[in-house]
Parts: C-alpha cells; sequence; structure tokens
C-alpha cells in the first residue's frame, strides 16, 4: 500500500492531502520520493517561518534533547525560561503562559479574560466575522464563521461578532457590559486582510471608554510574519493579551500566551496548567527563532523581500488582468485574491510548475514563504505562478 492509501486508512479523514509523498524539506524547498523538487510557498502554514529545517534550530533541539526532553510542570525548565525572557523583553508583556498549539492559546487567553470578567461583573467577548481563531470549542466560538461552528452548536455563551475593518459594526456591539474583543492584525485564514489603522484606533478609544480587554490573535502574524516581530507595533496600541503559536516552536508544536502586567495577577496556581507547556525541546527550538529573528536588520529584510514580492506581483497582475483581482501585503504574508475558485491554479502549479500555493476562503491564495526566501527564490516563484496563469 502506498503512504497515501495507508493514510487515508488509518487516519481520521479530517484534512485534503496534496498528492506527493515527501522524503525531506530543506529552506524553501521541499523533495518527494521520485526525486522532485518543489518550491513551497506553505512554509508549514506559517510555522517553518525560517525555512525547513535550518541547521541552526535543528542543533538547538539535538542539544536539548541530549539533556532531557520533558520534566512536566512541577519543575522550571530553562529554555522555556529563556524563551518567556526573550519574548517578554521584545514586547509590551510581562510574562508567558506556554501552550502546545494556537486553539489551546486562545482557550488560555478566553480563561483567563472569563476570570477577569467575573471580577468586573462583565461576560460579552467579541471578535470578528471571518476570524479564525481555533478549533476547539471554546475558540470555536470565536472564530466568525458558519462553515466551521454549525455542526458543533451550541458554542459557549455570550460571543458576539462584528464586521471586520466596519467601525459601525464594532459600536453596535460594543457596550458597558464588553468584557473582551479578540482580535487578528491581519487575518489569515479569512483572505489575508490587514486591519485598519482606523479601526484599531477606535477599538482603542472605546476600550478607553469600557474598560475592556484587547486581545490580540498574531498566532499567524507574530514573531516577524508581518515584518515586525509582532503585528500590533505597525499600529498605535499595546494590546491586553496577545497569543503566539504555529512558527513559535521552530517547527515543533509551542504556543504562548502574553500576559499584560495588570491581568499577571489574574491566574493564581491551579486555574490553568497543560502536562506538555514550556515543552523544554520545543522552546529550545522557540529560542533560536527567536534569537534569529532579532538579529540586527533581519526584520528590515522581511519587509523589503515583502515589498520585492509585492510589485512583481503587481507586474504579474498587469500581465493577467483577467485572473488576478486584487494583491494584499503585510510583511510576507501575502494574498493574492482570484476572479474564480482557486483550487484549479493550485493544481496546475503543483503538476506542471512543481509550485506549492496555499488557497483559502476559496479565491485567495495565501503565500507564507520562508523569512528567508532569497531575491533568486522570489524571482522563481514568480516565473512559475506566470506560467501557471499564461
Ligand atoms: C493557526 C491559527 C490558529 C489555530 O492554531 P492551531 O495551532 O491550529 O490550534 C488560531 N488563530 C490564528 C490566527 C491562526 O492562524
Amino acid at each position: 500500500m502506498t503512504l497515501h492509501s495507508r493514510d487515508k486508512r488509518y487516519i481520521v479523514n479530517t484534512y485534503n492531502r496534496l498528492p506527493i509523498e515527501i522524503v525531506k524539506a530543506k529552506g524553501s524547498y521541499i523533495y518527494d520520493i521520485d526525486g522532485e523538487k518543489y518550491l513551497d510557498t506553505f512554509m508549514g502554514i506559517s510555522v517553518n517561518n525560517l525555512g525547513h529545517n535550518p541547521d541552526y534550530i535543528v542543533d538547538a533541539i539535538k542539544n536539548q534533547l541530549d539533556k532531557y526532553s520533558h520534566v512536566s510542570n512541577y519543575f522550571a525548565n530553562e529554555p522555556a525560561t529563556k524563551l518567556a525572557e526573550l519574548l517578554v523583553e521584545n514586547s509590551c508583556a510581562h510574562q508567558v503562559f506556554f501552550t502546545n498549539s494556537g486553539t489551546e492559546a486562545t482557550e488560555a487567553a478566553l480563561k483567563l479574560v472569563k476570570k477577569y470578567g467575573k471580577m468586573q461583573g462583565k461576560k460579552i467577548i467579541l471578535s470578528a466575522n471571518k476570524s479564525f481563531h481555533g478549533r476547539t470549542t471554546g475558540s470555536l466560538a470565536l472564530t466568525g464563521q458558519a462553515k466551521y461552528q454549525d455542526s458543533f452548536r451550541p458554542l459557549i455563551e455570550d460571543i458576539y461578532h462584528f464586521d471586520y475593518n466596519d467601525i459601525k459594526s464594532l459600536e453596535s456591539v460594543v457596550n458597558e457590559d464588553t468584557l473582551g474583543v479578540f482580535i487578528e492584525l491581519v487575518q489569515g485564514e479569512g483572505g489575508v486582510t490587514a486591519v485598519t489603522k482606523e479601526f484599531i484606533n477606535r477599538l482603542v478609544e472605546l476600550r478607553k471608554q469600557y474598560g475592556f480587554l484587547i486581545i490580540a490573535d498574531e498566532i499567524q502574524t507574530g514573531l516577524g510574519r508581518a515584518g515586525d516581530l509582532f503585528a500590533y507595533e505597525a499600529y498605535d496600541f499595546k494590546p491586553d493579551l496577545i497569543c503566539l503559536a504555529k512558527s513559535l516552536g521552530g517547527g515543533l508544536p509551542l504556543g504562548g500566551l502574553l500576559v499584560s502586567e495588570n491581568l499577571s495577577e489574574v491566574f493564581q496556581p491551579g486555574d490553568h496548567g497543560t502536562t506538555f507547556g514550556g515543552n523544554p525541546v520545543s522552546c529550545a527550538g522557540g529560542v533560536a527563532v527567536l534569537e534569529k529573528l532579532l538579529e540586527p536588520k533581519f526584520l528590515d529584510e522581511i519587509k523589503i523581500k515583502g515589498e520585492l514580492i509585492k510589485s512583481s506581483l503587481r507586474k504579474l497582475q498587469e500581465k493577467h488582468p483577467s485572473k488576478i483581482k486584487e494583491i494584499r501585503c503585510k510583511g510576507l504574508m501575502i494574498g493574492i485574491e482570484l476572479f474564480e475558485e482557486g483550487i484549479t491554479l493550485r493544481n496546475k502549479a503543483l503538476k506542471e510548475e512543481n509550485l506549492l500555493i496555499n488557497i483559502t476562503s476559496k479565491n485567495v491564495i495565501r503565500l507564507l514563504p520562508s523569512l528567508e526566501i532569497t531575491n533568486e527564490e522570489i524571482q522563481t516563484f514568480i516565473e512559475k505562478l506566470d506560467n501557471v496563469m499564461s
């Protein structure tokens, strides 16, 4: 039996697999069993942000594995402590709670917000339509997309949605009872749309007026992806809580909730916990990630590469005006909105050009290339996409 037939037989059918059998991945490329080489713009859905298996991350992980791989949260561990220190010293946060995934970071935020709400006598939590905050039942209630929610109702109560970037819609749901607002600075799943400065400014004014919390879901946008270490830095505000995951563990499962100083006493021992959270090996990967991102000029380079991809895509749009409707970019988070559904294009790119592109919201190509993508690889990518569209 082939890998794909065994996969179909033995693994619960929740994912649509692409038809290649991977044997190796390095940098911007994936290699299959037949010796084919593919240019990858999925990057593990922004998990492998620094390219596949960079040596310094592999070394950091191996190094920690040789010492100890798990000790439980009865003990402090050096990699988790070091990673928390790096995150706190380079953000507006005061402390970190480590999780194993994005949805768990969202759950931790939800629990913290709910407990805070008990003290404040408030309970209404808001998030945006078309948002994505995870798939466990709590975070799913925040994920403002009926296609993910409908089979699982009733979800948790007291959560309402507003239209992203629509100030009137936000104003119509915010009031004295508003406890917290979850928001992505760039909606990833929702089609790669950045929040506007006006919207954030209004949200921050309303926070001041009503005293609610702003929870930034930076699971996808954080850690350099949107061009800054954290995407909130491009706006004029500080979130009260920040959710991280995806690339945080350098390819290993790891998430985190960054907590501001005024909320650092809300969770007390026993209020929340996870067996694997802060796993030393994942956190050793995370320390290597943070140290790379904090190298001088590293983040500036991301913006420059983002601009290069954007201008190259604009030229491609001029060449294929009936195919490309709009190009949206924030750092190296890039959306190409098409006039039609993207699945045929995706399959053609894979078969004919050995190019791996992801489609979200049916008609948006979502590119999450390596933050270390070279100018030459950008050129190759543009040529391949041009060929597919021609
Ligand atoms: C991926 C993602 C999540 C969920 O993370 P998981 O690790 O899959 O649970 C939540 N929010 C955003 C913005 C994401 O991109």
